[in-house]
């Protein structure tokens, strides 16, 4: 299979509460976006990998033969400038605030991938969810009806495309990559992620990355 790898490293981060972006933060002997980037360059399905990220940040990643893309305002307008760097049928993206990622998962996704045309890693939700209305529960959401989305998002280069031409007609934001197919009526796959496959939020959340990475 011939995947393209988008890496979203475009945030500043600022619910982290550091001058530097958390995915440039050390964790174990690498960055935080240097786990990620060592998975996908060990996946023989993954022909190239563009990271988008702020040109200061650049020459931290000189170790690894990716391209690079420059980030825009939202989530949603990086991932239009790393794909548009992209030259494969297949993209899969990732935020490079999850350094917990296996070649294991990265191969189910895109073997169920493939097979629909977009697929996406997430967990059930295992906290009881509220809808509310300010501090007021409006319901409680049923929760077996509840994934938690997570990344790598797998999905043709069609399916990405067009999803690009119906959010900028409609000028609508996602917050995730296969909302794209979602919104054009294509389906998508859940495929089973992990609990340890974290994002990286909030200082806590580093912390915690870091205790893992050294036990
Ligand atoms: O802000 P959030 O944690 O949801 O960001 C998810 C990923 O998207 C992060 O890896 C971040 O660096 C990236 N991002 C980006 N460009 C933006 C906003 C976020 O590449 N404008």
């Amino acid at each position: 299979m011939s995947i393209s790898a988008i890496v979203l490293a475009g945030g500043v981060g600022s619910r982290m509460g550091s001058t530097t972006a958390k995915q440039f933060l050390p964790l174990g002997e690498k960055l935080v976006i240097h786990h990620c980037l060592e998975v996908f360059f060990s996946s023989p399905d993954i022909q190239e990998v563009i990271v988008v990220c702020e040109p200061h940040y650049q020459p931290l990643l000189q170790n690894y033969p990716v391209k690079f893309a420059l980030p825009g305002q939202r989530r949603q307008d990086s991932l239009y400038q790393g794909f548009l760097q992209t030259s494969s049928p297949w993209i899969c993206i990732h935020d490079a605030a999850r350094p917990f990622i296996s070649l294991s998962m990265l191969e189910q996704l895109f073997k169920e991938g493939k097979e629909v045309g977009a697929a996406v890693l997430a967990i059930p939700m295992r906290s009881t969810v509220k809808l509310c209305q300010g501090p007021w529960v409006e319901k409680t959401l049923d929760r077996q009806l509840l994934w938690e989305a997570q990344t790598p998002q797998f999905l043709s280069r069609e399916i990405l495309q067009k999803g690009f031409e119906h959010v900028h007609k409609h000028s609508i934001t996602v917050t995730d990559d296969v909302m794209l197919a979602e919104l054009i009526g294509h389906p998508t796959k859940l495929v089973t992620g992990s609990p340890s496959n974290i994002k990286l939020t909030t200082a806590e959340d580093y912390q915690l990355a870091c205790a893992w990475s050294t036990s």
